[in-house]
């Protein structure tokens, strides 16, 4: 028997290969959008929309919180101490998703944040473990990276949104204003 499992979709590039890998190993994937850290509001509507006219014309089951509360993301930032700011980051949006996946009885959730090679993996796995205990739901952690750069020449030929900064304003202008990476506590 196929296990449900909630997968967290960060975007639509990045949900293609995921999806269909954990469908290849048996899964019955579930498309959960939570993303209240891009900023500003445009892009997040963006992103939405783009999961959202994905999984409509691919047929793919989808849940969508348009939660978005700037001023709630921005706190948790600047008030995060010592901690990574991706972290912080991660936790909020595998939390959410870990709270789902037990309260509709998912058998596990993922996330599609683990394709890219440009996000924290030992902190995403750390997040998702985190959660995974908070809520008594397994994390499945999987490097989907080798798909990385396969789906995102599909997302162009499907003309699916992509965008060039990971979402918070921070990494928008580590992206435009190079020299601020190097002193960003991410
Ligand atoms: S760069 Fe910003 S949006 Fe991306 S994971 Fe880190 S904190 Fe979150």
């Amino acid at each position: 028997m196929s296990k449900k499992i909630l997968l967290h979709a960060c975007c639509a590039p990045c949900l293609l290969f995921p999806f269909r890998s954990l469908v290849e190993s048996g899964y019955e994937p579930v498309v959960y959008f939570y993303n209240p850290n891009i900023m500003p509001y445009r892009e997040f509507r963006k992103r939405l929309s783009s999961v959202k006219e994905y999984c409509g014309s691919h047929v793919i089951p989808m849940i969508l919180d348009e939660q978005y509360s700037l001023e709630r993301m921005l706190r948790l930032y600047l008030d995060r101490g010592n901690s990574p700011r991706c972290l912080v980051c991660y936790k909020e949006r595998l939390h959410k998703t870990a709270a789902l996946a037990v309260e509709k009885g998912f058998d596990a959730f993922t996330t599609t944040l683990s394709v890219s090679p440009y996000q924290n993996h030992n902190l995403i796995r750390e997040a998702g473990e985190n959660a995974s205990r908070a809520f008594n739901v397994p994390f499945l952690y999987q490097d989907w990276t080798s798909g990385f750069k396969i789906a995102h020449e599909e997302a162009k030929r499907e003309n699916l949104y992509l965008q060039s900064y990971c979402g918070c304003i921070f990494s928008e202008e580590e992206r435009y204003r190079p020299s601020v990476r190097k002193r960003m506590n991410k």
